[in-house]
């Protein structure tokens, strides 16, 4: 076990866990947009940022992916953090001002209309679409355009292969911000990306005669199961 400082409080917490990890074991709250508990943590969006003091230095750090440490004194409400957060959620609601998802976390950060006007996008760069369906699908068919300067702005952030995509709708699923879509029409799944629209033909039940899944994401699971190639001839209300 790590003891730990948060916010004055000592915190004895797991070796390996994060700040983030300890500080909701605590009670105490932290934002968080680009985090999941299912996937790994990229620290992306930065609204987790703390102050950590070490050796008698503080920076600001991500919370979701800085590893506890014996003796760690950590501040989630000075000054610093207050301000760092609220200037990262009023970009974000500048670039992002229709979504449901930041306009509930600036309103919790007391976040009014930005300052700034920039492009609005859909896509915040959280990155959570990649881990997903590089982490629980398997897939890895999502991959974000280079960031940074030389970028650009016209182009999407992020692109899906076709090729390799298998329609799961993971990605549209753990979207906070609806950048990714999904819908079903008739026999056929529609996924809209940031990088364009992509089809996949859904398989129809025996039984019932309903559409359910696409049937690429079936024989992706057939391949990887090693199950007989007509394991899914009924959807799911249709199976003994
Ligand atoms: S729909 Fe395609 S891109 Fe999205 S998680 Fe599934 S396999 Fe990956």
């Amino acid at each position: 076990m790590v003891k730990l400082t948060i916010d004055n409080q000592e915190v004895e917490t797991e070796e390996g866990s994060t700040i983030l990890d300890a500080a909701s074991k605590t009670g105490i709250y932290i934002p968080t947009l680009c985090y999941h508990e299912s996937l790994s943590s990229s620290g992306s969006c930065r609204l987790c940022s703390v102050e950590v003091i070490t050796n008698g230095a503080s920076h600001l750090t991500t919370a979701c992916t800085y590893p506890v440490e014996e003796g760690l004194e950590v501040r989630t409400n000075s000054q610093e953090v207050i301000e760092t957060r609220k200037l990262v959620m009023e970009l974000l609601l500048a670039q992002h001002p229709h979504s449901d998802a930041i306009q509930k976390l600036a309103r919790k950060l007391g976040v009014g209309k930005p300052t700034f006007i920039l492009k609005e996008e859909e896509c915040v760069l959280c990155e959570l679409c990649v881990r997903a369906c590089r982490e629980i699908v398997g897939v890895n068919a999502i991959s974000f355009i280079a960031q940074g300067i030389g970028r650009d702005i016209d182009k999407p952030s992020v692109e899906i292969s076709l090729t390799k995509c298998i329609g799961c709708d993971s990605c549209a699923y753990i979207c906070p911000t609806e950048a990714i879509t999904v819908e079903d029409v008739g026999d056929t799944r529609i996924i809209n990306a940031p990088s364009g629209k992509m089809e996949f033909k859904l398989k129809r039940c025996n039984t019932c005669g309903n559409y359910w899944a696409p049937e690429k994401q079936l024989d992706y699971i057939i391949e990887k199961a090693g199950l007989a190639s007509d394991a899914f001839g009924n959807c799911p209300d249709c199976r003994d």
